[in-house]
């Protein structure tokens, strides 16, 4: 359904919090990335979501709540050591993958019998939570397959005319999405890489790896996270991840196989590097030793591959360790699993 999209600041936050009330679905900013939030409680409200980014039905949403209190509303058993990590993490970076009760309905969790919760850590998004009185089902705020959004701009771009209203909380702090760990199993297992790092987890439990954080879910009939089998944060362009000791001069021998004429060429490159690629387009990610900037400028940076029409980029490999882990999950994905070794 075509609609007019209102933009609103943080002192309309109120009218947002009227039409969540009215099962209608509203764009939010978080700590991660935007949301695109509903009430989880109202099956109609929560296929509004779906419709607008055109997620498939089996990828599940993460749930927004406010309080604790809130978060025991909605699952049966909660294994002590994920207590600990809400004690620790909320409100923060990090979702529970945990078991839901009976009045989470089934098209929140993709038909599962689990349900992924977190508290963030956003004045905006806990307000609205707040004042709506609701638990907040919220899947990142773009069309599906494409970056997540970390503007409000990002959000209009590929969803005005399809949502009412935007809040507008300008851009995110940490630009990739929340770490999303399953604690119905005992090591929790790490679904999905984000804002909280696994080595942080691992100072308060035991943390195994899913298969999916390095490896493409594509064709795994049954992924333990299911949003990890759809291919995500894509540009148009075709994306080439670039790993090793001697990134730059393997780029700069990918380009030259290359016909510039034809095909318009961009390099994802750290600040320390840069300068060593002539004739291309340059986008800057920031520097090595700082991961955390790195992640926030990453989502617009592959948005701006579109606008600038590219046609194929080379990104620059980081490392896996830290913050770098989710980075690298995202770029694995946008790049389709194209991967060159130098
Ligand atoms: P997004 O809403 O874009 O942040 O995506 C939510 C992510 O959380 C997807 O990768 C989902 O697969 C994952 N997720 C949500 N709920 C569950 C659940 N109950 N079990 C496993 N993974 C989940
Ligand atoms: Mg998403």
């Amino acid at each position: 359904m075509e609609m007019k999209t209102q933009i609103l600041t943080a002192e309309q936050l109120d009218v947002a919090v009227e039409l969540l009330k009215n099962g209608e679905c509203v764009a939010f900013p978080t700590e991660t990335v935007y949301g695109l939030g509903a009430n989880a409680l109202d099956e109609e409200a929560v296929k509004k979501i779906f419709l607008a980014k055109g997620r498939p039905a089996d990828n599940p949403l993460i749930i927004h709540c406010a309080s604790k209190a809130q978060v025991f509303n909605l699952v049966t058993e909660i294994h002590p050591e994920a207590e600990i990590l809400m004690k620790h993490f909320w409100p923060g970076p990090l979702s529970l993958v945990l078991s839901k009760s009976d009045i989470v309905p089934k098209i929140v969790t993709g038909g599962l019998d689990t349900v992924a919760i977190r508290i963030p850590d956003h004045p905006l998004a806990l307000t609205l939570i707040e004042r709506s009185e609701l638990p907040i089902a919220a899947p990142s705020a773009n069309t599906s397959g494409k970056p997540s959004p970390t503007r409000a701009s990002h959000v209009y771009a590929d969803l005005a005319s399809k949502i009412p209203a935007i809040l507008d909380g300008g851009s995110t702090g940490w630009g990739v999405e929340s770490t999303v760990l399953d604690c119905t199993v005992y090591p929790f297992r790490l679904l999905r890489p984000g804002g909280v790092t696994v080595e942080e987890l691992r100072e308060f439990t035991a943390v195994e790896l899913d298969a999916g954080v390095y490896e493409d879910q594509q064709n795994n009939e049954k992924p333990r996270s299911p949003g990890m089998k759809y291919r995500h944060y894509s540009p148009n362009a075709t994306v080439i991840l670039v790993e090793g000791d001697n990134i730059p001069s393997r780029i700069n021998q990918l380009v030259k196989e290359q016909d510039l004429t034809t095909t318009k060429v961009g390099v994802l490159a750290t600040s320390e590097t840069k300068q060593l690629y002539s004739g291309l387009t340059v986008l800057e990610m920031g520097s090595r030793t700082d991961l955390r900037q790195i992640a926030a400028n990453l989502y617009h940076l592959l948005r701006q591959v579109d606008e600038l029409e590219l046609d194929l980029v080379y990104v620059e490999g980081l490392t896996n360790d830290q913050m770098g882990m989710a980075i690298m999950n995202r770029l694995r994905k946008a790049a389709g699993y194209k991967v060159v070794y130098s």
